[in-house]
């Protein structure tokens, strides 16, 4: 089934709110396998109104609108929508009661207001349409069904909707809509996008149901992969082969299949399962490493330290670069950034030092030496891995890519280290 979401509101279109409704909704449409081809924003206008609805419903099975269903004159979806589909409005008796009700309740905590004539305009319903009770306002919603096409209609407020859409519409979408969309996410770090892509190209050729869909990320790839099915269970066997494909082609670059779970938190998972103790020592991301490893709970059991060694003489003092490593090869340099890393172990006692040390721009780069080369190493008892990196993009991306690269650098060390143990 085609569903088409129409946002109304021209508060929308001026910018002043944001449309989270449609993230919203769409989510769930995705989620009850309901295809999504088209989303319109439109004004509190009426012919422009009528104009966006009378499309929806020519190319789509279902329109589900958001707003425009509150008690004031420019509150005028269900009017239009009822015009658009040939329904007539009849006075609805129970949401009559409902709104009485619910302003009665008002009216006892808020003295000062009256109920006025305008709140009766929203007991008025398309002859014939479903009325969606509103636990948190007056305005219900509605579901008006008319030649096989389906209108559902939906406060703005998201207070108000949200509760709408889950205890009622969803049921009654799932009913029509028995298919389910399941998909698991495969995440991917250390291969670049396009060589991602490459190689599974075939696999992209001939999917059909699961789908897969890559999406790139700052020093990652993240693979979704989507099935339809009757239920979740069902999905999950037809998702499963893609998956241990996925695994047999890319191995340890993959890092999680939790959609949940990040680089960082999949790292120290992995240092904590071997109860190693880390050091970072940072120059150019000038501890934003640290930073996104102490984003995990947690990260204490194996963070121990974290330096920011910028100058010559923080490099010497905290992790004892030699003065003549500095002056001959200069602080940007594979020397440099191994000597960092070993030394960050040897200062602090951790079991694994990963270091960071670049060029991240806009001034400071010289023809050998040029903005975007960054060194990156990790020593993990005694045996250090280095990495030397040219990036692109202005100085924050550039520290941005450094950071992922370097917890890459360190998952892949430690993992390393476990083959050459077994
Ligand atoms: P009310 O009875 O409050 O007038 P309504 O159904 O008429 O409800 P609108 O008047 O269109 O809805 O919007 C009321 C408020 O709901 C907006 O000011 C905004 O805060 C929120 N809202 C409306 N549409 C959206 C949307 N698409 N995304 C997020 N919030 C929205
Ligand atoms: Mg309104």
């Amino acid at each position: 089934m085609i569903v088409e979401l129409v946002s109304v509101g021209t508060e929308i279109l001026l910018g002043n709110i944001v449309n989270t409704n449609a993230a919203y909704l769409s989510e769930q449409c995705a989620k009850l396998g309901l295809s999504c081809f088209y989303q319109d924003v439109v004004g509190d206008n009426p012919d422009r109104m009528k104009d966006v609805i009378a499309t929806a419903l020519s190319r789509s099975d279902m329109v589900i609108l958001s707003g425009g269903l509150g008690p004031t004159q420019d509150d005028m979806t269900k009017e239009i929508t009822a015009e658009v589909m040939g329904k007539e409005l009849v006075e609805d008796t129970h949401s009559k009661e409902r709104i009485q009700a619910f302003m009665d309740d008002y009216i006892k905590t808020n003295p000062t207001m009256k109920i006025t004539k305008n709140n009766w305009k929203q007991a008025m319903v398309p002859k014939d349409a479903l009325v969606l009770d509103n636990a948190n306002g007056t305005a219900p919603g509605l579901i008006i069904e008319e030649n096989g096409k389906i209108a559902i209609l939906l406060p703005g407020p998201p207070n108000e909707m949200i509760p709408m859409f889950e205890n009622q519409v969803y049921p009654f979408l799932q009913k029509r809509q028995p298919e389910i969309i399941y998909s698991q996410m495969v995440k991917i770090c250390g291969v670049g996008e396009s060589m991602a892509e490459t190689a599974i190209l075939d696999l992209i050729d001939k999917q059909d149901n699961p789908t897969i869909a890559t999406y790139a990320k700052t020093g990652e790839v993240h693979m979704r992969i989507t099935a339809k099915a009757k239920d979740e269970a069902a999905a999950k066997k037809l998702i499963k082969p893609m998956v241990r494909e996925l695994k047999v082609r890319f191995g340890k670059n993959i890092y999680t299949t939790d959609e949940n779970k990040s680089l960082e938190e999949a790292t120290i998972e992995l240092l904590h399962d071997q109860g190693l103790s880390l050091c970072t020592a940072e120059s150019c991301t000038g501890g934003m490493l640290s930073a996104r490893l102490v984003n995990v709970p947690g990260a204490s059991e194996v963070l121990k330290v974290g330096l920011v060694t910028y100058s010559n003489r923080a490099k010497r003092k905290f992790l004892m670069v030699k003065k003549s490593t500095l002056k001959t090869c200069g602080a940007v340099s594979e020397k440099t950034a191994k000597e960092m890393a070993k030394g960050g172990n040897f200062v602090n006692g951790t079991d694994v030092c990963v270091s960071i040390t670049g060029v991240a721009g806009p001034d400071g780069g010289t023809k050998e030496k040029p903005v975007g080369l960054v060194y990156i190493a990790c020593c993990y008892k005694n045996e250090i891995m280095v990495q030397e990196l040219h990036l692109n993009g202005n100085r924050a991306k550039i520290r941005e890519q450094a950071t992922v690269k370097a917890l890459t650098l360190l998952r892949e060390c430690v993992l390393e280290h476990y083959k050459t143990k077994k």
